[in-house]
Formats: C-alpha cells, structure tokens, sequence
C-alpha cells in the first residue's frame, strides 16, 4: 500500500509521518518512508541525522549510477522504519515531481519498491503544480494534515482538488483531514461540512512535538523514557490503525477558492 502524506509547509507533516511510519511498523509491517520535501528532513526524527538524498547520492560517487547500491539511500531508522530522501532540484531549477520520479524508478531499479508493505510519501504541498502531485502518480491513499485556520485549509482544499484530479486516472482515494497543532476545529467543521471527507484525526499543540524535532526523536522514542506521552502516541496509532483498516476513502469535490474565502472568513 502506498500512502501520501500532503500539507502547507510546517504544518506537520514529517512529524506525522514518523510517528505514524513507527505505529505502523509496531503492528508488523514492513514500512519505507520517503520524504519528498526539498527541505530533505522528512526522515530526521527516525534516523537522527540528515540522511543524503538520492539527488546527491550519484554525485558523489562521480555519477557512476552502478555504483550506488540501496544501502547508499536507504537508511534504517527507529522502530526498523526504512528512510530515504528524495532530495530537490536545484533551487529556482528544475522540477520537484521529476526528483520523485525520479526515487521510485531507482528504488523499482534495486526491487526495492516492491519490498514493503507501505510507502509513506512526505510531501510539500502548498503549492501544488504538476511535479509536486507527482506521488500522488503512486498512491492509494491521500492523507492532508491541516491546522484550524485558513490557510492550511486553502492548501488542503488545492490538495483535495489534485487527488480529485488524479483519481480520474489512477486508483487513488483521500483517506481523509489529520487536524494538527490545534485544539479547536470549528474551521476543519465547517470546511467538511461544505467538502464532505473523513476527519482521521485532531492533535492538540503538544511541546514536547516541538521539542522531539529539535531532539532529533519521535514521540515513540521520547515515550520510552516518558511515559506521560504515550497519549501522543495513541493519537498515531490511531491514524496508523485507521490506513490498516483499508478505509474506502473519498474521491473529494473541492470548493471553489472564492466560496473558501467566504466560508472561512467573517465578513
Ligand atoms: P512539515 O513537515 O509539514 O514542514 P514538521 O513536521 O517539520 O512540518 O513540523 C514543523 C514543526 O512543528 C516542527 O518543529 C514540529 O516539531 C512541530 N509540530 C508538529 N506537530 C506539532 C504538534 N501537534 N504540537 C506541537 N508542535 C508540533
Ligand atoms: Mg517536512
């Protein structure tokens, strides 16, 4: 199964995947998260370290492709959650989807595509032109992290208009919102009350979230020697239990941008 993770830039989306990458290889799957963020930090909390992508991987080795094994880009992380980073194009330069294109036909290459039970792809969506729904290209599942405010909502809204797009062509659902960082939902509301999709689930802020990035740890890692945040961590097996369950989905009809506005706003 092939899930991709969407959400506006420092929404949560890394951190998401992680946790919900560990709950899924603790109920036995074999799972492989890629991060396709330019930022290339998708699989930081798992491994502890900035992992290099398979952008700069060739280059280093004076580009003789056969010399660059899975081993080079495939790096094992907590919970025996395999990583690897896409990396991006050159800044201003070249083409998102083309880097994720590029990943899966050199993970296809080594068979190691076909090695697992789940593929998360971590995913910036903001804006999403044609490159960056290019893993959509590969999945079964959507999956959008948003906040309770507009503009994650407005990001989500373009999200679900691209799954919609491409679930013309190609087998893809939209498991549904995951709300993050956030105790109210009274936007996330009214928005699937106009755009009808699962609410998987609603995080609250958390601090020790925001300490686990800078730690360099997911929250599974960080209850090992703190209990109290397993609470946090049930919200992740949750959405993991959730994708394991195979829920049908949605293909979503997105509201137009200046219905948003207005549903969203006061005046
Ligand atoms: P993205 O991958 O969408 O750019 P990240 O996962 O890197 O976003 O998250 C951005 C920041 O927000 C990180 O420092 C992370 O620890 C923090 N964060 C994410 N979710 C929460 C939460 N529920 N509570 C507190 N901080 C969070
Ligand atoms: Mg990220």
């Amino acid at each position: 199964m092939k899930v991709a993770v969407y959400g506006k830039g420092g929404i949560g989306k890394s951190t998401t995947s992680c946790n919900i990458s560990i709950a899924l290889a603790r109920r036995g799957k074999r799972i492989l998260q890629i991060g396709c963020d330019p930022k290339h930090d998708s699989t930081f909390t798992l491994t502890g370290f900035l992992i290099p992508t398979i952008i700069d991987t060739p280059q280093s080795k004076d580009y003789h492709y056969e010399d660059v094994w899975p081993e080079d880009v495939i790096h094992r992380g907590y919970g025996g959650v395999d990583c690897v980073e896409a990396g991006g194009p050159p800044a201003g330069a070249g083409c998102g989807g083309y880097v994720v294109g590029e990943t899966v036909k050199s993970l296809k290459e080594s068979n190691a595509f076909y090695e697992y039970d789940i593929i998360l792809f971590d995913v910036l969506g903001d804006v999403v032109c044609g490159g960056f729904a290019a893993p959509l290209n590969y999945a079964d599942y959507c999956i959008i992290i948003t906040d309770n405010g507009f503009d994650a909502l407005f990001a989500a809204n373009r999200i679900a208009a691209s799954v919609r797009e491409k679930a013309h062509t190609h087998p893809l659902r939209l498991a549904g919102l995951v709300g993050n960082r956030t105790s109210e939902r009274d936007l996330i509301n009214k928005y699937v009350e106009a755009c009808p999709m699962p609410v998987l689930e609603v995080l609250p802020l958390v601090e020790d979230i925001r300490v686990s990035r800078v730690k360099g740890k997911t929250l599974f890692e960080m209850a090992e020697g703190q209990p109290n945040l397993n609470f946090v961590c049930d919200f992740y097996s949750n959405i993991a239990d959730q994708i394991l369950s195979k829920p049908e989905g949605i293909v979503p009809r997105e509201i137009p941008d200046r219905e948003l506005f207005s549903l969203l706003s006061d005046f």
